[in-house]
């Protein structure tokens, strides 16, 4: 006996009638409007065409990020589409422009699955109201317009065809678009067995506690304006953004964008949007003075007090982009003009180190450890701006090349400056690449003991300060009482101030300055900044 919907064991025939997908239409969209012209429920669908194999009644959402080479290739046969069409259903058609297009496999007692990135929504969608009421044409008057693939990212959070922003409730019942009510499992599409409902309808469930059959979808349409009429137009700067970004998501779209003064590819642009934006999250309020576009500051505030009241908030949470566009708006907006700028001094505030001791576990120090893991996905420009700002030097792929920059005049006294202050391992293991080979069987001591040395020997630089009075972060974290580091520190002292040095000592020497000098540069104008 063969289990209905079971693909493996069903020759899933073609379809009798088919529908050509919309430009820039999502899957789930598509299957909504194929349902509803072929009078079925959407879960059926999804039976005939091969993608709730298996005895499921309805397909997981991860589909909608990425269908493999069988189910495409069913999905395909069933629906008459060419394999292209097939593809750019799916949001992993825009992973080429954008990184978290590109799902993430996993496999876990569930089996193995992709896995949609936080910068996609895949659990409830952003729409707009007259896109899915269609363009007039015929078959969007029977089955509506597209439910788009683009409005699923948190960049994209306004129309520009119809300049205004994104919604993302139900205007009746107030739940999340093609969402499935509080507490339900997120599936490819939201109630998938009750046919009937037209694909810009409201399919979430109005009393959740009911549950299976006697639950009831709300029903209510998403593709009529709230308040016909009144809904006022989005800003044209906003939506000229939004132009800009909706170009960079296309295939045939601009090859590059101009960040931090330098070229980025679309993938590396979007990586340096969702940096700029975690962080002017993750320091809110002290960010609100750069959400410069007139009463979104207020849409975020309003998100953020929302969200998290008054408590600190987890890193993920900043890093967590807000369905409603309007604070969206704020946060996606407010880094395009950061990035649009030549230099990041704007950020120097939030990056600057806190006085008395920055913890771990501050919004710096978190999104200081969110840039060593995905920083390596960003523009040269945003990196060659941020790692001064944040105390990590130059890359040593692009270290100064012969170049140096004129001594700065330094404006700040021991006091302002990197009280907490260390070179971090990552920087020092940069460093000791930098440095040349040692001749001989007596190597140069490059321990913990040495890079703490090292970050006297910068605060020193920096500060024109008396080495002894420097802070001793890492002896205060590693050394444990180890008497040996006082003496062994004295000595590196002793080589590192001699005349004339050894080698290794006057090649460490040139690194460090170059680090004070890029990091003086760094403070100088926060400082100016600042005042
Ligand atoms: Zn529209
Ligand atoms: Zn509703």
């Amino acid at each position: 006996m063969t289990r209905a919907g079971d693909s493996r064991q069903l020759p899933l025939a073609p379809l009798p009638r088919s529908l050509d997908p919309l430009p820039d239409e999502s899957l789930p969209g598509y299957l909504l409007r194929l349902a509803h012209r072929l009078g079925l429920a959407p879960a059926r669908v999804m039976q005939l065409t091969g993608l709730a194999g298996d005895g499921l009644q309805t397909a997981r959402r991860s589909l909608m990020m990425h269908l493999d080479e069988t189910r495409a290739g069913a999905f395909s046969r069933t629906t008459r589409l060419a394999a292209t069409e097939v593809s750019q259903l799916c949001i992993s058609s825009m992973s080429g422009q954008y990184p978290w297009a590109e799902p993430q496999a996993t496999a876990d007692q569930w089996g193995s699955r992709a896995l949609a990135d936080r910068w996609v929504f895949t659990s409830a969608t952003r729409y707009c109201p007259q896109c899915l009421a269609g363009d007039g044409s015929y078959v969007q008057q029977q089955h509506g317009g597209a439910w788009q693939k683009a409005w699923r990212l948190p960049v994209v959070f306004a129309c520009p065809a119809h300049r205004r922003l994104l919604e993302h409730l139900c205007p009746s019942c107030r739940q999340p678009a093609l969402s499935a009510g509080p507490g339900a499992p997120a599936l490819l599409i939201p109630r998938a067995g009750d046919g009937g409902l037209y694909p810009a309808q409201c399919r979430a469930v109005l009393r959740p506690q009911d549950a299976g059959r006697h639950a009831r979808p709300c029903g209510a349409r998403l593709d009529t304006p709230e308040r016909p009429g009144e809904d006022p137009l989005a800003p044209g700067d906003l939506l000229a953004i939004q132009d800009r970004l909706l170009r960079l998501l296309r295939a045939e779209g601009p090859a590059t964008a101009m960040s931090v003064g330098q070229p980025a590819t679309p993938s590396q642009y979007f990586a340096d949007i969702r940096l700029v934006s975690s962080l002017l999250n993750g320091a809110w309020p002290h960010s609100r003075n750069l959400i410069t576009s007139p009463g979104t500051a207020g849409d975020l505030d309003q998100y953020i007090a929302g969200i998290s009241g008054t408590a600190p908030r987890r890193h993920s949470l900043c890093d967590t982009p807000p369905l409603d566009a309007h604070p969206g708006t704020a946060l996606i907006t407010a880094a395009v003009r950061i990035l649009d700028s030549d230099d990041l001094r704007a950020l120097g505030d939030l990056l600057a180190p806190a006085r008395g001791g920055a913890s771990r576990k501050s919004p710096r120090g978190r999104w200081i450890r969110r840039y060593h893991r995905a920083g390596h996905n960003c523009s040269d420009g945003f990196r060659d701006a941020i790692e001064p700002l944040t105390g990590i030097f130059q890359r040593a792929d692009r270290r100064s090349r012969g170049r140096r920059a004129p001594a700065p005049q330094v404006t700040f006294v021991p006091e302002h400056a990197l009280q907490d202050w260390c070179i971090g391992t990552a920087t020092w293991q940069d460093i000791i690449t930098q440095l040349p080979p040692t001749k001989g069987p007596f190597q140069p001591e490059l321990s913990e003991c040495k890079r703490q040395f090292a970050s006297e020997a910068v605060w020193a630089r920096i500060t024109q300060g008396e080495h002894l009075l420097a802070p001793r972060i890492i002896e205060g974290q590693l050394s444990a009482g180890d008497p040996t580091w006082d003496r062994r520190r004295d000595n590196m002292w002793h080589f590192y101030l001699a005349s004339p040095a050894k080698p290794h000592y006057a090649a460490l020497k040139e690194i460090l300055n170059a680090c004070a000098e890029s990091l003086a540069t760094a403070i100088d104008g926060q400082t100016s900044h600042v005042l």
